[in-house]
C-alpha cells in the first residue's frame, strides 16, 4: 500500500526533524554577560557617535571615540 509508504515516511520525517531541532543552533540569542565583538557599534559617551569597538578609547569602563573625547571627558 502506498499509504503505508508515505505514512512510514512521515514518521521518519517527524523523527528526523526532531533530532534537527534539538541541535542547538548557532543563531542563537546572544548572552547578557557575552563579550561584545570587535565589529560592534557602540556610542562614544562623550560626543554621542557611534563607531566601531576595535576603533573606540576605553576609558574607566566607558566608550570614547577619539583621544580627544577622553580629554573632553
Ligand atoms: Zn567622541
Amino acid at each position: 500500500m502506498i499509504l503505508k509508504v508515505l505514512l512510514v515516511l512521515l514518521v521518519i520525517g517527524i523523527v528526523y526533524f526532531m533530532f534537527i531541532k534539538k541541535k542547538p543552533l548557532p543563531t542563537t540569542k546572544k548572552d547578557e554577560n557575552e563579550k561584545l565583538e570587535s565589529n560592534d557599534m557602540v556610542q562614544c559617551v562623550s560626543c554621542g557617535t557611534y563607531a566601531e569597538l576595535g576603533e573606540t578609547i576605553i576609558s574607566s569602563n566607558k566608550y570614547y571615540c577619539s583621544s580627544q573625547c577622553v580629554d573632553k571627558g
